[in-house]
This record gives structure tokens, C-alpha cells and sequence, in this order.
């Protein structure tokens, strides 16, 4: 159905949305992702680790800030060696979190991140924070009690809250939530606050992310093609990512937005 979409121009020449072990539910070294991206004939690549606060939540599945020291510390010195070959950017994926803004606000202005995207991958059920991008069966089935649209909807009004509060760069898989909900579908209210939220980023001159990690879960990138549309016609950058988990996925997928 898509095969004959054409993409809005996108520089596919860097990655910007790499993580690594340190987030403890990917693999790989830094430097690992650093050759395989030269490898790829990337010129530029930017980590972007996840950054999260206030989660109750029963795995730590972003860096601590103790992570994000070693994080700078050996990133600076890919910078450097790998000078000569590819731009290597240090950022940060930003896991919103209403209940959290100020302590998330505090990590932001203590490290010198390069580049900031923006995100939100948790529900809190009033008790406890469920993931709504995981294809845990338990977070699955927790969230379609809530109800599918009543998430989604909480969902986009907190990225539109998030994008008021957060400096950032730009926003990531921005159609993502309760993606291994089988027959996910947004209704016409949450394409409303979609646009609502494109408008907002683009009087902000925040970007939007073209994640192609999407590709391995449904046919298409995250956002789907006609809201990537919809943010080019209004005039939003876009800016490509793989949302590589594990070095072989840098610039996974990346042929098909060409
Ligand atoms: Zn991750
Ligand atoms: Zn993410």
C-alpha cells in the first residue's frame, strides 16, 4: 500500500538514534556501534541513551547518572579516535515523566548532551508505571484493561505536555505506543492531538524522528508515513534513526526511505 510513498528529503548519511549495553537491555560496546556504523559508511552516528526518572518499575532499564559519567567518558574518546572517520554525537533519549520534570530538567543541564530526543514509553496505572512499548505479554495485558484508545490518549497528551516542559531536539517513534498490541489503530481524536502536537514542535523548531526500527515490528517506519508527510508540509525537519539496540542494527532499514 505504502511501496509507492515518497519520502520527503531525509540525510540518510548519519544515524541519530544509537544505544548500547549500558542501558542494560541492548548489547554491544560503544565502540562496537562506532565500526559498525564506519562500516556502514555512515559519517555521522549519535548515541542517544535512555534517560528516565520517578519510574516505579521493577527493572532499570536506563542509565543512572553514575552510567552516564562512564557513558561521556568513553564516548569522548571515540570522539577522538575516530575523528577522522565519522562525527560521533553524544545524546540522550529523554523518557518523559510528569510526576518527575524537575529531576529530569536537573540530569539534562548536569551533562553536556549533543543531541536530545524526546520520548515517553510509560503508563502510569496509578500505582505503578507499564511499558508501553515492550511486547511483555504482562505489560500488554495490563494496558489493554486501561483500554487501547484511553492509553493512546494519555499517551499523545503527554508528549504534548512533554514537548511544553523539555528542551529537546526532537521527538522519537512518535506512533509507537502499544505497538505489539495486535490491530493497534489511532482514532480521529488522537489524530487531533497529533497534529496538535506537530504544531507545537514546529513553532518549538523541535524535529521529528523517522525511527525505522518500526520496520521489524509492522511494515512501516515510526511515525507511519502520512504523519511524516503531514510534519514536512508543515515544514519539520526529519532526522533518521535505527533505534539500534545491537551493533548489527545501525542504519537498519535505512535503504527503504531513499
Ligand atoms: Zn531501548
Ligand atoms: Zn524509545
Amino acid at each position: 500500500m505504502f511501496s509507492s510513498f515518497s519520502y520527503p528529503p531525509l540525510d540518510l548519511s548519519g544515524d541519530h538514534h544509537i544505544h548500547t549495553k549500558l542501558c542494560n537491555h541492548a548489547s554491544g560496546e560503544m565502540e562496537e556501534y562506532v565500526q559498525a556504523a564506519v562500516a556502514n559508511g555512515l559519517r555521522s552516528m549519535t548515541f542517544l541513551e535512555h534517560l528516565e526518572c520517578g519510574l516505579i518499575y521493577e527493572q532499570q532499564i536506563w542509565l543512572t547518572e553514575e552510567l552516564f559519567c562512564q557513558y561521556f567518558e568513553e564516548g569522548f574518546r571515540l570522539k577522538k579516535q575516530y575523528a577522522g572517520q565519522i562525527e560521533v554525537r553524544l545524546g540522550v533519549e529523554i523518557g518523559w515523566n510528569a510526576l518527575a520534570a524537575d529531576e529530569l530538567l536537573a540530569v539534562l543541564a548536569r551533562f553536556p548532551f549533543e543531541h536530545r530526543g524526546l520520548s515517553c514509553h510509560f503508563y502510569f496505572d496509578g500505582s505503578r508505571h507499564l511499558n508501553m512499548l515492550s511486547s511483555r505479554q504482562e505489560h500488554i495485558d495490563a494496558l489493554s484493561a486501561v483500554g487501547a484508545d484511553k492509553v493512546l490518549d494519555a499517551y499523545f497528551a503527554s508528549l504534548i505536555e512533554a514537548c511544553a516542559v523539555i528542551p529537546c531536539d526532537k521527538l522519537c517513534h512518535l506512533d509507537a505506543a502499544l505497538r505489539h498490541l495486535p490491530g493497534i489503530r489511532l482514532n480521529a481524536r488522537h489524530h487531533e492531538q497529533i497534529s496538535q502536537l506537530l504544531e507545537l514542535m514546529r513553532g518549538k523548531g523541535i524535529a521529528l524522528e523517522v525511527n525505522t526500527s518500526g520496520y521489524a515490528v509492522r511494515p512501516l517506519p515510526y511515525p507511519a508515513p502520512a504523519i511524516i508527510r503531514q510534519a514536512a508540509d508543515i515544514g519539520i525537519a526529519l532526522i533518521p534513526g535505527s533505534d539500534a539496540h545491537h551493533p548489527q542494527q545501525v542504519g537498519r532499514y535505512f535503504e527503504r526511505l531513499g
